[in-house]
């Protein structure tokens, strides 16, 4: 695998708190990778150690350079939307354009204009007189026409509504994402990415919990819907996670064969939203 990032014993310690806990991860070219955390999990720490922006222990690269010592030469090739991406709210929407047009060199300015053509935000517009949905669109316009080989969002909806949560992952399968590009994308909303993730990674109190590629998730874990008085013999296959259902109860399994599950109850694959809530808890 070509990977853009190689992350090797990374460590993020805050005075006595140890925000990442020796992550070592991969993220392969072409490849849409979901960092999926509840609040205060590491991400955004995470994130910023990738893209240089703090300091850490371990070792780690990212399109194959290493982040604290080559961070200017490194932002080139990345475009980035922080969780508290703040624009000027002054500032009219033509302006932006014209600002990212003269300082990234990277930045096409065409192809920033069609995708808000498509959108409700007007050229003429100031940031202050946006909804916070198209100030939204407005970032990602900006990032996706930076012509860059890795892509870092995080949190990238927050505080959307879900018409525009939904358009905003569209747009981004659709004008921006291609085999040479990659891009990570932490959340804790994990319905809304669940069909656009090739992998998958979770992390928990600084750690990685999980980290497999979609059709890999698919294959090792398999969820049954279990009646009442076959609940306990079902039980002794040893599920990972057990929830309530209006049926009776859903076992989860992790690395069971749905073959020896059949005679216990219905089976298929779990959500990625009720594999999230059993690797959390
Ligand atoms: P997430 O993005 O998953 O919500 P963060 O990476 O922002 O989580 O934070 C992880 C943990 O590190 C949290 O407990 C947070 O309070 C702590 N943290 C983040 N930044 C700092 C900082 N600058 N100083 C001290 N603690 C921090």
């Amino acid at each position: 695998m070509n990977a853009i990032v190689k992350a090797r014993g990374l460590s993020k310690q805050y005075g006595n708190f140890r925000a990442l806990d020796n992550v070592s991860l991969n993220v392969g070219q072409g490849r849409i990778v979901g960092l999926i955390g509840p609040n205060g999990a590491g991400k955004t720490t995470a994130l910023r150690c990738l893209l240089g922006l703090s300091t850490y222990d371990g070792e780690l690269s990212v399109l194959g350079k290493n982040p604290k010592l080559e961070r200017m030469h490194l932002l080139r090739d990345v475009a980035y939307i922080a969780d508290t991406a703040v624009l000027p709210s002054w500032i009219k929407v033509e302006q932006l354009l014209e600002y990212m047009a003269g300082t990234h060199p990277k930045f096409d300015r065409s192809k920033a204009q069609q995708f808000l053509d498509q959108t409700e935000i007007m050229m003429n517009s100031r940031v202050s007189q946006l909804s916070k949905g198209m100030v939204t669109q407005l970032h990602l316009a900006l990032a996706i026409s930076i012509d860059a080989k890795f892509l870092v969002l995080d949190e990238p909806t927050l505080g959307l509504d879900i018409l525009y949560r939904k358009r905003f992952y569209e747009q981004l399968s659709n004008d921006y994402f291609d085999e040479g590009r990659t891009i990570l994308i932490t959340t804790h909303q994990v319905e809304e990415v669940e069909q656009l993730l090739t992998d998958l990674i979770f992390i928990k109190q600084g750690r990685i919990v999980m980290d497999m590629p979609m059709e890999e998730v698919a294959e090792s874990f398999i969820e049954m819907e279990v009646q009442e008085e076959q609940l306990e013999a079902a039980r002794a296959l040893k599920p990972i996670s057990e929830r309530s259902s209006l049926g009776g109860k859903v076992l989860l399994f992790e690395n069971a064969r749905a073959s020896d599950l059949r005679e216990f109850g219905r089976v298929r694959s779990p959500s990625i939203a009720d594999l999230f809530m059993a690797k959390m808890t």
